[in-house]
């Protein structure tokens, strides 16, 4: 039979690389915490229907992306491709708005989309988000840029990011918007490619989000949403920004974000990384306040982002956080193995890190074994030792060695911690 290999676009996570994952792991729900953000775990499919509502129908996701397929009792399923829309739907099922005025929650899980696969870029692929659902005031917002940018702080990559702001305004303003932009590309409709032209009778502002050259010469010069803005709009965006000064969160604004789903309202945002090359976008987010009315919810403003686990670890780019071995057991001789197995088992109860040689191979070998693992000690078991009820205690950085009562280890290794 021919090998059977992981389908293109997905990745294992290899041991090699698991701590730094856990590290990022931990960073997520230390920060999230020192928020008062509780985690929500969701499913990894749903309705289709769920985010052709949410995420919008001629969005790329949407049109060319999911993974779906039809159930066996014909429901129409797919696995999510983003998770806003999937705690959306928990959030109106499970009534979470009664229980708190604000309701604060972080996720952190696999998605999935088909895109072309290159650096930076999955089929599968992990995102944590967070997402405020109850207030429409500036400081949410502010908070949840705070969020973000004490992730990048604790992942030591605030000082290479930048974060782009905007406010694509209320919903007042973007359809007003929506017809000035179609006043200005008309004149050069035929000039926009099929899609952009489909765009432009459905959702004209995804237009704004083309990546092909000709369009963008094209749009050069096109009005900007701010020239929309109601009063209230401008008050918004002119409070959040003064919150990020206050909070020495340096930022620009670009009118020219739009960021691609179609239930965004007002502030979108995005942090870039130049160390990711083409594929830089490591967080974006924004404020979706029609978002659960759309899902069949009461009418809830709701803020939030996602960022791209994979990307932040090619960003860190740290190997400074590998777990090290304490301690190589080394057992010679059968007659030694309970013992052996009951020393490992109490100090790994000390919460040290043991590792012990399942192959009875020999001194030597171990002993080499022990270096590879990078353990700062060596307890070896040999007949001798076991009639006198000892241990040999070797401190492999220094190369010195002594004979320890078998009794006294765990004594001897929780002083050495203190
Ligand atoms: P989005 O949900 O498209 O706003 O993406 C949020 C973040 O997820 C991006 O800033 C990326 O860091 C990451 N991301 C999006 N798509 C992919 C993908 N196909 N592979 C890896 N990371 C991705």
């Amino acid at each position: 039979m021919s090998q059977i290999r992981s389908i293109k676009g997905t990745h294992d996570i290899l041991p090699s690389d698991s701590r730094q994952w856990q590290h990022l792991e931990q960073i997520v729900h230390d920060v999230c915490g020192r928020f008062r953000y509780e985690e929500i775990r969701t499913p990894l499919f749903e309705e289709t229907r769920l985010f052709s509502r949410s995420v919008g129908e001629d969005t790329d996701i949407v049109s060319k992306e999911m993974y779906t397929w039809e159930d066996r009792g014909g429901t129409s399923l797919t696995l999510r491709p983003e998770l806003t829309a999937s705690v959306v739907r928990s959030y109106i099922q499970h009534n979470l708005g009664s229980q708190a005025p604000v309701q604060r929650l972080y996720y952190m899980g696999p998605l999935f989309r088909r895109e072309r696969p290159q650096k930076g870029r999955q089929r599968q692929f992990h995102q944590f988000g967070v997402e405020a659902f109850g207030s429409e005031n500036p400081e949410q917002d502010a908070e949840i840029i705070a969020i973000a940018w004490h992730m990048l702080s604790a992942c030591d990559l605030n000082q290479t990011v930048s974060l782009q702001l905007n406010s694509i305004g209320s919903s007042k303003c973007r359809s007003d918007y929506r017809n000035v932009l179609k006043d200005f590309i008309r004149p050069n409709r035929d000039q926009f490619s099929e899609t952009s032209q489909k765009r432009f009778d459905t959702n004209p502002l995804r237009i704004l989000d083309t990546k092909l050259e000709h369009e963008q010469t094209l749009l050069e010069g096109a009005p900007t949403v701010s020239e929309c803005y109601t009063a209230e709009d401008k008050a918004h965006l002119e409070s959040l920004q003064n919150f990020l000064t206050a909070m020495e969160i340096p930022f620009t604004i670009d009118p020219r974000l739009v960021r691609g789903l179609d239930y965004y309202s007002r502030t979108v945002f995005e942090f870039t990384s130049p160390v990711l090359g083409a594929q830089d976008a490591l967080l974006g987010g924004g404020r979706y306040d029609g978002l659960v009315e759309t899902l069949g919810g009461k009418p809830t403003p709701g803020i939030g982002f996602a960022a791209g686990m994979e990307r932040f670890l090619i960003a860190m780019d740290d190997q400074s956080n590998v777990s090290k071995t304490d301690v190589y057991f080394v057992c010679l001789g059968e007659a030694g193995l309970s013992t052996a197995l009951s020393l490992t088992n109490e100090l790994r109860q000390s919460r040290f890190n043991v590792m012990f040689d399942p192959l009875r191979r020999s001194l030597k070998a171990q002993l080499r074994e022990a270096n590879k693992s990078g353990a700062r000690f060596a307890l070896i078991l040999g007949d001798t030792e076991m009639e006198k009820g000892t241990v040999v205690f070797k401190d492999l950085e220094k190369g010195e060695q002594k004979n320890i009562l078998q009794k006294k280890i765990k004594n001897l290794f929780d002083n050495l911690t203190n």
